[in-house]
């Protein structure tokens, strides 16, 4: 056993309003810098959509181009050009600004200046880029117009796929918000994939950072990392990403989104794990069996065997106190209602979900029973508007098994917490379900 620490956040999605509280702060204390006006470390995504950018979930688009690992490693002297050149002939398949969206700003004069008319001014967009008035065609959070609605016949392939794969009748639309930032992956294949090594992943906590003095600008990391959470400074020239705000969590503060969240739905925490284990895991043959091998991976912090290697490895006794303390390793393993974002990519992402029930709203009118009464539970879990389908795609490589079987254990503790609260007899079922 090779006990290493790692910073990791579970995420409870039935919380999350789409507010993109989170979002906003992040940009204003990472990316509200020239260069970067199209970039959001954190992100949220509209669910069913087609996420930020468009369509990275289908890995089929970035396929392609040269693979220059750091074997291959070219060297240039001063290539600036050649070395655009080589970026854009070996790596042709990276995500365009339509797919991010153009950032724009609004003309706010022409609410005092413009001159009378029969309407009332509106504040045109103008982009943030060109400065010219722009034609917003796509933008973040541009399917909740869609609001997952029947579209067999669209022309976009993924909602064409997502429409005939989901069951649609209009009154059984569902959505729901996923926010995203970087995974700090233990298996990160964007630092596997760039050329200059400038791509880390720091070994006292497992944050991934880029070194802004190494990187060249080739962007293999950004078609590299298959849940496309680095991005391009096109002044500077340089990779970027996500931090895990860094220098706040080396001062004990928690991260900016995490600390901003309106539904104070981000559990974060330091987990430990078996580094032995990790490559074996990600390796593991069938995708199915994924997200048990990640599971696996996680150590009991309170496993007097695991205390004693950390203690060996060097992890200060703080730092394992604080791992005991840390909701995730609990929510994870001990609960297990916490689920990986695409384990099938096989990078090992550290950001974890629970998944979300379902608008009770739902259940009440599917079962005639509120979705806490413990009666008519596990006909709730049945009746869930959200199809068990959809969220096993994201969390579990299509296997609904694992998907079901932590809805119904969040059911379970929602009966029993209304019990608690009522002040009845929880049942013995729903207390034994809930462990
Ligand atoms: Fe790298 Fe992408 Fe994983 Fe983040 S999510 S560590 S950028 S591979
Ligand atoms: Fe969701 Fe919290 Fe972000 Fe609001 S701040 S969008 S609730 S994750």
């Amino acid at each position: 056993m090779r006990v290493m620490a790692q910073m990791a956040m579970v995420m409870n999605l039935d919380k999350c309003i789409g507010c993109h509280t989170c979002s906003v702060t992040c940009k204003q204390a990472w990316t509200n810098r020239s260069g970067v006006e199209y970039v959001w470390f954190n992100n949220v995504e509209t669910r069913p959509g087609q996420g930020y950018p468009r369509r990275y979930e289908d890995q089929e688009r970035w396929r392609g181009g040269w693979a220059l690992g750091r074997r291959g490693r070219l060297k240039l002297k001063g290539g600036g050009r050649l070395r655009k050149l080589l970026t854009i002939f070996s790596n042709p398949k990276l995500p365009g600004l339509d797919d991010y969206y153009e950032p724009w700003t609004y003309d706010y004069d022409n609410l005092t200046s413009a001159p009378l008319q029969e309407h009332t001014p509106v504040a045109p967009p103008r982009s943030l880029i060109s400065g010219e008035p722009t034609k917003i065609t796509w933008s973040a959070n541009w399917d909740d117009n869609l609001g997952g609605a029947p579209d067999h016949g669209h022309k976009d392939p993924l909602l064409k796929d997502i429409a005939d794969k989901v069951t649609f009748e209009f009154e059984q639309t569902f959505m729901f918000y996923l926010p995203r930032i970087c995974e700090h992956c233990l298996n990160p294949s964007c630092a596997a994939s760039c050329p200059s090594g400038a791509i880390y992943k720091r070994s006292e906590d497992g944050i991934v950072l880029v070194d802004q003095d190494r990187c060249r600008g080739w962007r293999m990391c950004v078609s590299g990392c298959p849940y496309k959470k680095i991005y391009f400074n096109h002044r500077t020239g340089k990779a970027e990403k996500c931090t895990f705000c860094f220098p706040r969590i080396e001062v004990g503060i928690p991260t900016v989104c995490a600390e901003t969240c309106v539904g104070r739905l981000r559990y974060i925490g330091l987990v430990l794990y078996d580094a032995d284990r990790v490559l074996e895991a990600a390796s593991t043959p069938d995708d199915h069996d994924l997200y048990e091998a990640q599971r696996q991976v996680f150590l009991d912090p309170h496993d007097p065997a695991v205390v004693r290697e950390a203690g060996r490895a060097g992890i200060p006794g703080d730092w394992i106190e604080a791992a005991q303390r840390s909701p995730v390793y609990a929510l994870i393993n001990t609960y297990r209602v916490a689920l990986p974002l695409h384990p099938e990519y096989r990078t090992m992402p550290m950001v974890w979900y629970i998944p979300p029930l379902s608008p009770v709203v739902d259940i009440v009118r599917d079962t005639g029973h509120e979705a806490e009464d413990h009666g008519n539970l596990f006909a709730a879990i049945e009746a869930l508007r959200i199809p068990v389908e959809y969220l096993a795609q994201l969390f579990t490589a299509g296997d609904p098994e694992p998907v079901s079987a932590v809805l119904r254990r969040l059911a379970a503790m929602r009966s029993y917490m209304r019990d608690v609260n009522l002040g009845r007899e929880p049942q013995e079922a729903i207390a034994k379900k809930v462990g």
